[in-house]
């Protein structure tokens, strides 16, 4: 452990050279999220676009990565395909490990390779492959033979990889973590595909250095892990994971049906957490160094047209895909979900994305702005076969109108009109109806993701509408999440790693001034990260919320038009003060 450098290893794909570099700046930037905005000070192009070969790819963890529990998650950072803006995606699995045990902090990859090709690194090796013949296959199939073709490894072995909609530069397309985990929104698969990368490969394979004097580190491991384990605050992750929340939030009128149409189906329990545990639950999974094990991977049973055998599919589902391959697109067949869930993973594209631009299409049939013409198939609400064939479309960008609509749903409404019911808030929603904060937060959020805050839980306990309150409660949740991801926790963690805890954990490893340090490192990383959103193009101002989200009727009664408007123009102009606290 080294207190005050990071490890950084950089690959440029362009002149298959790689380097080590040790770089300064662990009191400020802490590690996964402010190691990325590091990175990107450093290696980003601010004046080039997002597919220029030399922006940079990066995969960031954190100090306490693989010595305390559910420090699982990997930062990945990127100019986003979506916006052009730099941005972040978070994903669990074997990676943050994989990064750990090869004695990284961070990965950095630039440049772009002539043809397809598979980067592994290691602890004592770097190495890039062809990969001409996994070009085109989906993730399935590609990582079946990536885990033969890297057979011998050992350790915390993690594949990361993209399908289809990545090769073909789609906003939407992800990167596959270990099958079940993904780097999902704004489109990370595509600076993968533009750089002719098919899969990265982290192969674990060293061991890690604990203190020379443990007793700090044996005592704080401890009391994380009774928190964790014994306090049962983690249970409900465990038990039937988030699609818990399904119901709940379709008893407050909040969960998003037929495009947000509608914000409640009395036959919402036909999907719920409940049906699935029942009936499509195989086994629940953990991202490596995490004991909760919320990943809960779900199966069908097929049957082979021509013979009489059966084969399963298996997928990963949580509440955000059930919404936007469920209840978004009006689909209340648990086996059909499942079927949609896997085949968008199938083909890397992020699955909240897909649902939600399929469920604008569906209604842009129904109000005949589109037709088959288009879609080149009949889209319908709770027809899942068509939503099957639509996924791949998507993925390729077939025709025109899927290209444009694979850019984003708002591009694609440029095109045929529409956009007063594109469910989009700064990207495709995710799957809270709650209100105007959540309306508010996911627009205007550094990632536009649900994850930037709580708003969707606080505004399912406060009917209030308090402008000052509400814009404070934003800016105090980011603040704290800015150094969860600095670390790198899973976020379901957050109520076991409150600031004392992290600073004890830190002060036990050896890492006193950080841990003496947390506030300021915090604020700085926040501005930092912010301040490079405002350099590759962020303007509050631009950003529109659409006209679907002042009509939804959530708990709390109609959304009210003022308080929204104004709620935007507040947190546009508190994030606008927050990028400049750094310049000063
Ligand atoms: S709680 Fe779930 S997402 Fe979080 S680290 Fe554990 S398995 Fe991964």
């Amino acid at each position: 452990m080294n207190a005050r450098r990071f490890r950084v290893m950089k690959v440029d794909l362009s002149t298959s050279k790689a380097s080590i570099l040790k770089l300064e700046g662990r009191e400020q930037a802490l590690g996964g999220s402010g190691l990325c905005a590091m990175l990107f000070e450093r290696f980003g192009l601010i004046d080039e676009s997002w597919d220029h070969p030399g922006q940079p790819l990066i995969f960031a963890i954190g100090p306490l990565t693989g010595y305390f529990p559910l420090m699982s998650k990997t930062v990945c950072a990127f100019r986003s395909p979506y916006h052009n803006q730099y941005t972040e995606s978070h994903a669990g699995g074997r990676s943050a490990l994989g990064l750990r045990f090869a004695g990284l902090d961070a990965l950095v990859i630039t440049g772009r390779s002539e043809r397809p090709c598979i980067l592994t690194v290691g602890s004592r090796n770097v190495e890039i492959r062809d990969a001409h013949f996994l070009w085109g296959m989906d993730v399935i199939r590609s990582g079946r033979i990536i885990r033969r073709m890297v057979e011998r490894a050992h350790g915390h072995r993690s594949i990361l990889r993209i399908g289809p909609a990545g090769e073909n530069l789609s906003a939407m397309a992800c990167i596959n973590a270990d099958t079940y985990r993904h780097f999902g929104r704004l489109g990370a698969g595509s600076v993968m595909g533009v750089k002719k990368l098919k899969a990265i490969v982290i192969m674990g394979d060293s061991s890690i250095s604990l203190p020379e004097e443990p007793s700090a580190y044996k005592k704080a491991w401890k009391e994380v892990y009774r928190d964790v384990h014994d306090s049962g605050m983690m249970h409900k992750y465990h038990d039937l994971g988030t699609p818990a929340n399904l119901e709940r939030l379709n008893q407050l009128k909040s969960l998003p049906w037929r495009n947000l149409k509608e914000s409640f189906d009395p036959e919402a329990h036909r999907i719920s957490g409940e049906t699935f545990a029942a009936k499509h639950l195989l086994r629940n999974l953990a991202c490596s160094g995490c004991p909760v094990g919320c990943i809960h991977v779900g199966f069908v049973r097929e049957k082979f047209m021509e013979d009489s055998r059966y084969y399963y599919l298996q997928m990963a589902y949580d509440y955000e895909p059930i919404f936007a391959v469920g209840s978004m697109l009006g689909i209340k067949e648990p086996v059909s979900v499942l079927k949609l869930i896997e085949k968008t993973d199938r083909m890397g594209l992020d699955v909240i994305s897909a649902g939600v631009a399929l469920a604008w299409a569906t209604e842009a049939t129904e109000r005949g702005i589109i037709s088959r013409d288009q879609t080149m198939v009949d889209l319908s609400f709770g027809d899942a076969s068509a939503y099957l064939e639509a996924v791949t479309f998507l993925a390729q960008g077939t025709n025109r109108f899927y290209s444009l609509l694979a850019q984003g749903t708002l591009k694609a409404a440029e095109s045929y009109g529409g956009s007063e019911f594109a469910c989009v808030l700064g990207q495709e929603m995710a799957g809270y109806a709650t209100g105007e904060l959540f309306f508010t937060a996911q627009s205007l959020g550094f990632r536009h993701s649900h994850l930037d805050t709580a708003a969707y839980s606080y505004e399912q306990k406060h009917a209030e509408r308090d402008l000052d309150k509400a814009i404070s409660f934003l800016l105090d949740d980011e603040l704290s999440r800015c150094l969860l991801n600095s670390m790198v926790a899973c976020l379901f963690s957050r109520k076991v790693y409150k600031k004392k805890r992290l600073a004890q954990c830190l002060e036990s490893l050896g890492y006193v001034e950080l841990a003496q340090n947390l506030d300021d490192a915090a604020s700085g990383i926040r501005a930092s990260r912010w301040k490079l959103r405002f350099k590759t193009g962020f303007d509050p101002e631009s950003i529109t919320i659409p006209r679907r989200f002042f009509k939804v009727v959530s708990w709390k009664g109609p959304a009210d038009a003022d308080y929204l408007s104004s709620l935007k123009k507040a947190y546009g102009d508190a994030i606008r003060r927050v990028a400049q606290e750094e310049k000063t």
